[in-house]
């Protein structure tokens, strides 16, 4: 595996590939399966993989969250190396962002609800840093996990709108046994609250099993059984909405595609999920 810290090493690695093609999973480390199942399918339809490792400072909004994210390169490296990946980007937050950096990208309406209002400045940051990664790497396919639905929808609609070459291929969310979707995050919460994440899964699969194509949806009564199976607070949820996949509003019937999605507080620590 290359292990490239800087863009010119990462232009001379896609150079020297040709016309082989490339696969990209952006990532900000502290890899669980939910990151390899994303590789393992790049590996799967590409003649080469690149990850990159960056923990961007600019998606942060909460500056204690950024402070507590964890980064653990050696165990990283290493299972990217059992992974055969060809190519780890590794860049500083200096080879990112220089001093005289100053341009953003900015997707509108999709971000202005689920996580936009909760988390301001959040997708810039995400986007503006996506499309410097898909500058850099040049991949043919980048791999996205819907684990992060608003996120995915959002990168499709830059790649659209600034037609840049990459073909975004959405991955399904890993879970633990008990339904917890696998974050980053969940190594930060306690056993309790650990139990307390597998409620809120749990709640979130129920009100997915209530929803019936062509019924009419009831929000008010969703919210109150979510409330109360997932055993969370009223002002512990950010929001659960049911919403139409392609542009994240609330819908008042079902469809085949409608999607249930949550942000909660469980202590210290902000998870989303959506089924
Ligand atoms: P992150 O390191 O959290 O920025 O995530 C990097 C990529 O992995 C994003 O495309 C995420 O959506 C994806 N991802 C994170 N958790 C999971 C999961 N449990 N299942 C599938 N993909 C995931």
């Amino acid at each position: 595996m290359i292990l490239a810290k800087t863009v010119e090493q990462v232009r001379r690695f896609r150079a020297k590939l040709g016309k082989k093609s490339l696969g990209f999973v952006p990532t900000m480390g502290d890899l669980h399966e939910g990151h390899l199942s994303l590789i393992r399918r790049s590996r799967k339809e590409n003649d080469a993989t690149a990850v990159s490792i960056f923990v961007n400072p600019t998606q942060f909004n909460d500056a204690k969250d950024f402070k507590l994210y964890r980064r653990d390169n050696v165990n990283d490296i290493a299972a990217l190396k059992e992974e055969k990946v060809d190519l780890l980007f590794l860049p500083s937050v200096n080879e990112m962002y220089p001093k005289e950096f100053q341009t953003e990208v900015e997707v509108k309406d999709l971000t202005r609800g689920l996580c936009g209002p909760f988390r301001p400045g959040h997708f810039k940051g995400v986007t503006t840093v996506v499309a410097m990664l898909f500058n850099i790497v040049r991949p043919d396919r980048a791999y996205f996990g819907m684990k992060d639905f608003q996120q995915l929808k959002v990168i499709e609609r830059m790649v659209k709108d600034l037609h840049i070459p990459v073909k975004i291929v959405p991955c399904p969310t890993m879970r633990e046994t008990s339904e917890v979707a696998l974050s980053s995050r969940n190594r930060r919460l306690s056993e309790l609250d650990h139990a307390r994440a597998i409620q809120f899964a749990k709640a979130l699969k129920r009100v997915k099993e209530q929803i019936r194509p062509g019924r009419a949806i009831d929000a008010a009564k969703i919210t109150k059984e979510f409330l109360s199976r997932s055993g969370l607070r009223k002002m512990d949820v950010d929001y659960l909405e049911i919403i139409d996949p392609e542009t994240l509003t609330p819908v008042k019937r079902a469809g085949k595609k409608t999607r249930v999605t949550a942000a909660v507080w469980i202590g210290e620590t902000r998870l989303i999920d959506n089924r």
